[in-house]
């Protein structure tokens, strides 16, 4: 039978670890290329350039002095112009009803859309706009004209979906510039941290990252052993920042404000609204060195509503008390989720402009009495170091450090409990689509006409979801689970891939789903063998065995498009066959039974009470490389950064990875990719 190569072999398929949106791998970057990391921020965004090994990387300086590109478009009908940054903040100073801001917490939902002046922005398009913006630094310029093309690292929160990701990956395409790597923005402030002195000396130690921004708070618990990172979990909420503060406040100011029917007419989204939320954002900062600040505004929106009021910290205090107490909260998850207590954690990197608030400051200090609160990084900047820092590593311009990065999202396939359940799922969905008698499987075909596929789906949601690759794995992470077939002479099983945490598969998102055909004879209760692996790009790849025959098939998704990158179909079908939805109509057609979900010979397998895990030992080939990366990257952790090994095996992974990328392009490397494999293998057995 023919394989997809997980591995790119020199005449197989081409994979690489290049993102691209569309699917199609990028072309390595040509020697010389600056490192370039992105912040890509809620509220401010911020581009750094990776100097020399060890060094502070160069934070690049745009209107105003300033590192901080406010993340806002403002559009100009009369000169059909579009602003960015400070200059759209200005131009809409008197109208700010017009300026689009904050789009990222709706990153990756093209359906919400923003308006300024008339002109509609996806979340998409206008980080599109600010990221064409950004490029247009006279540095970045320089490297477009030098290479034709920008490449740079670009940093999303830990919480991102795919989907979000994917628009991330979609606008900086769409704004000229090739995506090395996304990477979690606490993971890219962890790596920034190692440019601190004092911290290179020290051997191993647990942090969190806190990065508490204007829209978005990530929390992540890194151990670091030398300069090898590992990111143990991540927490977070796309909906929690800085900005929630200035909500809070602004609605209290709006209660101040005269006349009183003036107060009452102020709704959230009004432009009197928006001017009392940059007032109260400009008190906030101000209490970072005061006890009290003076609001004052004439003409809130030219109906002379106003506000002259002296604001007390305490009050903005409180007001801001219960969101500082939400991000507690998902800290002591994130700390639970990588099996550590408190007093294991030895310093707490404080990342992200809310951090400057100083109830923070107190309330983490509060929480973690033992450890140091750091705010020693420039809280704004550490993001877009860590980020040129990481495309530094994937350049081979700063070689020692590694990273393990951990997925945010379960990824687990649809389940039938038993046959049971079946039959109420069935009886339930055809009560739905007004089915009061028990129908046969033919019958329903004709009955539900149209809706015959609507009614597969909906069945399909109410499977439940038994977890594989669990979130907070280490990536890229392989890892399989076994499943009993429910009926004598079942005879397929559909496989049904979810991201996520909801228990049954429509409370999930789905990645892809293909239909396994199973080799008869096959009894009640025969095991089948779901792999699934997960890599840094999103790339799903997943193999299906029915144990204890050669039987076996597997498809490669694209977890950010749903896209079917490679398929392998039976033994005795064609490999260039994908199977989706759409294809399981045609099996439907040799076996009706095996599609439609209805109480029959069909419906997916059941977990198995026995369910194990299986990783390293036994691997088929195909995942064989992504086990020994996965293999070596844990033993170097295992490893002391003393040992004759360490560096050794360090230097090996990162050749390895260098040379899948240059496989990926092309180049064939197979040889030089077996002989550190069996590098590895002696390192393993030493
Ligand atoms: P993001 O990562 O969301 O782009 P940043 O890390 O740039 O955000 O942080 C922006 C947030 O930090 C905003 O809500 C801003 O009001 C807040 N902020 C910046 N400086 C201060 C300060 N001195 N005191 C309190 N909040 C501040
Ligand atoms: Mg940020």
């Amino acid at each position: 039978m023919t394989v997809v190569p997980f591995r790119p072999r020199s005449n197989g398929t081409r994979q690489g670890s290049l993102v691209s949106a569309h699917g199609q791998r990028s072309v390595l970057p040509p020697p010389g290329v600056k490192a370039v990391g992105i912040d890509l921020g809620t509220t401010n965004s911020v581009v750094s350039v990776f100097k020399e090994h060890r060094e502070q990387p160069e934070t690049l300086i745009y209107e105003e002095q300033s590192r901080l590109v406010p993340s806002v478009v403002h559009w100009m009908p009369e000169t059909s112009t579009e602003l960015v940054g400070r200059p759209a903040l200005e131009a809409a100073h008197d109208n700010l009803g017009e300026l689009i801001r904050s789009t990222k917490r709706l990153m990756g939902l093209a359906q919400q859309t923003f308006l300024s002046n008339g002109k509609q922005y996806t979340p998409e398009e206008a980080a599109t706009s600010v990221l064409k913006y950004l490029t247009g630094h006279p540095t970045l310029s320089e490297e477009i004209s030098a290479h034709g093309q920008l490449w740079a690292v670009v940093t999303v929160p830990a919480h991102f979906d795919d989907a979000a990701r994917l628009a991330t990956v979609a606008a900086a395409e769409s704004a000229g510039i090739k995506v090395l790597r996304i990477v979690n923005e606490p993971t890219a402030a962890a790596l920034a941290y190692s440019m601190l002195p004092d911290v290179r000396d020290l051997d191993k130690e647990t942090l969190v990252v806190y990065d508490l921004g204007g829209g978005t708070f990530d929390v992540s618990v890194v151990e670091r052993e030398g300069l090898v990172f590992n990111v143990l979990a991540s927490e977070g909420d796309v909906q929690l920042g800085g900005d929630d503060f200035d909500t809070a406040l602004a609605e209290y100011l709006a209660k101040h404000v005269r006349p009183e029917l003036a107060s009452k007419r102020i709704k959230p989204g009004s432009t009197a609204f928006k001017y009392l939320l940059h007032l109260a954002e400009d008190a906030k900062k101000k209490f970072q060195n005061q006890g009290s600040v003076q609001v004052k505004a004439e003409n809130l929106d030219g109906t002379g509503a106003q506000i002259d009021l002296l604001l007390h910290r305490d009050v903005f205090e409180s007001l801001a008390a219960p969101y500082i107490e939400k991000t507690l909260l998902l800290t002591e998850r994130a700390i639970h989720a990588a099996k550590k207590r408190t007093k294991n954690i030895s310093r707490v990197l404080l990342v992200g402009g809310s951090t400057r608030v100083a109830l923070v400051r107190k309330m983490l200090e509060q929480y973690f009495p033992d450890c140091m609160v750091d705010a020693r990084l420039e809280p704004d900047l550490a993001v877009s170091w860590g980020a040129s820092i990481q495309a530094a590593i994937i350049l081979g311009l700063e070689p020692s450090t590694i990273l393990v990065d951990v997925c945010s999202h379960s990824l687990g396939v649809g389940v039938a409990e038993d046959s049971r359940s079946i039959d109420e799922n069935f009886k339930k969905v055809a009560r739905k689509f007004g089915l009061l008698r028990p129908v046969s499987e033919e019958q329903l075909h004709l009955v539900l006409g149209d809706k015959f596929d609507e009614f597969n789906r909906e069945l399909r949601g109410l499977l439940r979801v038994a977890p594989i690759i669990h979130r907070n794995s280490p990536l890229p992470s392989l890892r399989s689970e076994f499943f009993n077939t429910l009926f004598d002479n079942q005879i397929a099983v559909q496989v049904i891939v979810v991201q996520g945490e909801g228990e049954t598969v429509a409370e999930n998102r789905l990645i892809g789903t293909f239909m396994f055909e199973l080799q008869q004879p096959c009894p009640a209760g025969s095991k089948c063998e779901i792999q699934l692996t997960y890599d840094q790009n999103g790339m799903v790849h997943v193999l299906a065995k029915q144990l204890g025959t050669e039987n076996q098939a597997e498809a490669i998704f694209d977890s950010r498009t749903g896209e079917v990158k490679g398929w392998v179909a039976l033994a005795d079908e064609s490999p260039e066959n994908p199977a989706t939805d759409s294809d399981t109509e045609a099996i439907a057609e040799k076996s009706p039974a095996a599609v439609a979900f209805v109480p029959s010979k069909s419906t997916l397998a059941d977990p198995s009470p026995q369910g194990a895990e299986s990783e390293g030992s036994g691997v088929p080939a195909p995942t064989q490389v992504n086990a020994i990366l996965v293999r070596a990257r844990r033993h170097l952790m295992r490893l002391s950064s003393s040992s004759v090994h360490h560096g050794k095996l360090g230097q090996l992974i990162a050749e390895y990875e260098k040379l899948l990328a240059l496989s990926a392009a092309g180049e064939d490397c197979d040889d030089a990719l077996d002989a550190i494999e069996q590098d590895f293998q002696k390192i393993f057995e030493s």
